[in-house]
């Protein structure tokens, strides 16, 4: 099981971007036979085999397609999401590069199940490469009717178009990315109504991430009973860990989801130095200070921390954690949309107090005044961004008070705030 690879499978294949490639290896049988379906059986199969999204917040991917479906108001869109920007995150774009047809045929079948003939893809602009060779994949898949209208001959049409965006942190969440492929400042919605309900110009929209949808001609293909008994009974299948940091083999592995860290750290040749830390979910998660721990979204969010999209960032003991925790406030201080207030202040007064830690001319007393401003931000944040950005602060001054506690300013008291 171990050694199952569902979407990295043609990772070494000669020339796997191409079309005549993927075909050879059975590309577009999944597509055929779901065009043999009905879009509630494709709905029905995808639920069955439990995948949930693995853009980082793991909803059931059959429902969020059925919800969409579902709904009355017409057209409908279906959108890719391959504008990762986690720090730490770099999957999409290794499948974008390498498969690009099957996220194609992931992303056709979806948008059959859900009702559209119209999607959207939406990438990072740096990502050039993966853009070129993803449009070119578009242009293929049309030629020999993979897309278009009727569809090998079906009823279905569909029509993908490409967007490139600036690179935006905050247009990888879905609101906001909605606002960017309309043309606009990318600043999040508050959520209800979901995007299932009112999203893309306001109509019922799915988004899933290019993760999620490379699982799709796997379940099709091998079915929903094959796709659950692969590794964690809650959340089956494989995922893409995207190992970075003080590793000796930094890189991107595909092993099932609820791998134990121990494993997925000895596959990227062990820890480089002393282990001191991880961040399982890249700069928006919490810090975790133990190894032998499943790499699944239960058990990391019972751990206090969270799987995410899975940029496992390791940190060894060389490394000062409040240097750490500055550069992540930085990051969320830079990124932020600057919307609601309490996010566009909190993070720019966190970075301003992690810098002066970082100087050594830090304040003992607003170490506490920064985790109660992590649970304010926590709870009152209008999106994912503020309520995640101090979670590296908080975590690091939680384990390693005594780093924070080190760049205390001396002449304490005379503090002007
Ligand atoms: P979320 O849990 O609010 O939603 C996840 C998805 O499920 C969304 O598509 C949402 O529309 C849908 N959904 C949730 N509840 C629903 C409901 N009741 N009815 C219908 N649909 C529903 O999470 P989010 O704010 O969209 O994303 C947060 C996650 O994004 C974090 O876990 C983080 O790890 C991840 N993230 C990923 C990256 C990356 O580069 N891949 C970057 C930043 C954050």
């Amino acid at each position: 099981m171990k050694d199952l690879k569902i979407i990295t499978r043609h990772l070494n294949t000669a020339n796997s971007a191409d079309i005549d490639v993927y075909l050879a290896d059975g590309g577009y049988q999944a597509l055929k036979k779901a065009l043999s379906m009905t879009p509630e059986e494709v709905i029905a199969e995808v639920k069955r085999s439990k995948l949930v999204g693995r853009g980082g917040a793991a909803f059931p991917t059959g429902l969020k397609w059925e919800l969409t479906r579902k709904e009355k108001a017409n057209p409908k869109y279906i959108v890719c999401n391959a504008s990762e920007g986690e720090p730490g995150t770099f999957k999409d774009r290794l499948i974008l590069k390498n498969d690009p047809h099957m996220v194609l045929e992931g992303f056709i079948i979806a948008a059959y199940a859900v009702g559209t003939s119209q999607g959207f893809i939406h990438a990072r602009e740096v990502y050039t490469q993966e853009i070129e060779l993803f449009q070119k994949a578009i242009d293929q898949a049309t030629e020999r009717g993979f897309l278009g209208q009727n569809i090998m001959g079906s009823n279905f049409s569909l029509d993908i178009q490409f967007y490139k965006s600036a690179g935006a942190y905050i247009c990888g969440e879905e609101t906001a990315l909605f606002e960017s492929l309309e043309g606009h400042r990318g600043i999040p919605a508050t959520r209800p109504p979901y995007p299932v309900q009112v999203g893309l110009m306001d109509k019922p929209t799915t988004v899933n991430n290019v993760e999620t949808l490379c699982n799709i001609p796997a379940i099709i293909n091998n079915g929903a009973d094959w796709f659950a008994s692969i590794g964690h009974p809650d959340y089956p299948g494989t995922k893409l860990f995207c190992l970075s940091g003080n590793v000796k083999k930094p890189g991107v592995f595909e092993l099932p989801l609820g791998t134990n860290l121990k494993d997925l750290l000895e596959a990227g040749g062990g820890v480089d130095g002393k282990f001191k830390a991880v961040l399982p979910g890249g700069i928006s998660s919490s810090l975790l200070t133990e190894t032998d721990i499943s790499l699944d979204f239960k058990t990391l969010a019972k751990a206090g921390t969270m799987l995410g999209s899975g940029a496992v960032i390791v940190i060894n003991s060389d490394t000062s954690m409040v240097n750490v925790a500055s550069n992540v406030a930085h990051f969320f201080d830079e990124e932020g949309c600057g919307k609601c207030s309490i996010c566009r202040e909190g993070t720019r007064r966190a970075a301003e107090i992690l810098s002066r830690f970082s100087r050594g001319q830090g304040n003992r007393n607003e170490l506490e005044w920064l985790l109660e401003l992590h649970e304010v931000m926590k709870d009152t944040a209008s999106c994912g961004l503020g309520q995640v950005a101090l979670n590296v602060a908080a975590s690091a001054i939680r384990n390693f008070k005594g780093e924070f506690l080190a760049q205390v300013r001396k002449e304490e008291g005379v503090w002007l705030r």
